[in-house]
């Protein structure tokens, strides 16, 4: 069995990457459920940096393809399943999925748990979250800067905690892997990556205008703000340029050391 079988949703596997055909409104309903009977979901919000990250690591792809849910993160994915074939609904970008679930909580009284980013931004995140959405119960936050050995440490701190949602804004490297190794000890209902999205919500960052995401161009409002990410976004023009190459050929599952590696 591949990863990406056995879902209770319709997947599009790109290079791997099983990726839910569920629009937003239907996925928050999915993951309201997943809290509502408290089973344990792992989620990834997967854009074409982390696709390319894991045609590269077949750890990564790992930590990723065997995730319980894989959503569109980028209009990139959404283009790329059009090409292939395999249309997908639309693009549920992470950090707009992490607000829709904490408007739901917000009715429902859920806790919430953030981990990750500088000591500062975690805190005002935090803060910033509990202003505007009351009803939730901020159940814990932490920095995300600890080394493998306080691994023991961070899970006990979040299990004890309790919270209905963990979400986790370590670098994309960290956090996928990481919530792949610790997830079922963590045992959380809805566990997600969310990148720099804490950096948004504590104001140190600004997130596209709408504009921009209409356009697609996301990507180039981040890349005006952080010049440094220039070099993880090489890889885009490589990523569109293999997804023309390959047609259809980007629905098969990379072999090891196959063909579908090559670049
Ligand atoms: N971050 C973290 N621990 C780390 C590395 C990064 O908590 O070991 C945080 C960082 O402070 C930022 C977020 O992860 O809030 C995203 O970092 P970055 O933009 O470098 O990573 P990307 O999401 O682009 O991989």
């Amino acid at each position: 069995m591949e990863p990406g079988d056995g879902r209770p949703f319709e997947t599009v596997t790109l290079y791997g990457v099983p990726f839910a055909k569920m629009d937003m409104r239907r996925t928050v309903e999915y993951l309201t459920r997943a809290v509502e009977t408290r089973r344990p979901h792992r989620v990834v919000t997967a854009n074409p940096i982390m696709v390319m990250a894991a045609l590269r690591d077949p750890a990564f792809l790992w930590a990723i393809a065997t995730a319980d849910l894989v959503v569109p993160d980028g209009t990139g994915i959404v283009w790329a399943a059009r090409r292939a074939g395999q249309p997908l609904p639309e693009r549920v970008a992470g950090y707009d999925l992490m607000h829709e679930l904490l408007k739901v909580g917000d009715s429902r009284g859920w806790r919430v748990y953030l981990l990750g980013a500088a000591q500062d931004v975690a805190e005002a995140a935090a803060a910033n979250l509990a202003r505007r959405y009351p009803g939730v119960h901020i159940a814990g936050w932490r920095n995300g800067y600890f080394s493998d050995e306080d691994d023991d440490a961070v899970v006990e701190e979040i299990r004890r905690a309790a919270p209905d949602l963990l979400f986790v804004a370590r670098s994309l490297a960290k956090q996928e892997p990481w919530l792949a190794r610790h997830g079922e000890r963590l045992g959380v209902p809805v566990m997600m990556g969310v990148g720099g999205s804490f950096d948004v919500v504590a104001g140190k960052l600004k997130r596209a205008p709408a504009a921009f995401r209409r356009l697609g161009l996301e990507w180039l409002f981040r890349l005006l703000q952080e010049p440094r990410r220039i070099g993880r976004m090489a890889v885009l023009p490589v990523f569109a340029l293999k997804v023309l190459r390959d047609g259809e050929k980007a629905l098969r599952y990379p072999k090891p050391g196959g063909d579908d590696r090559q670049l």
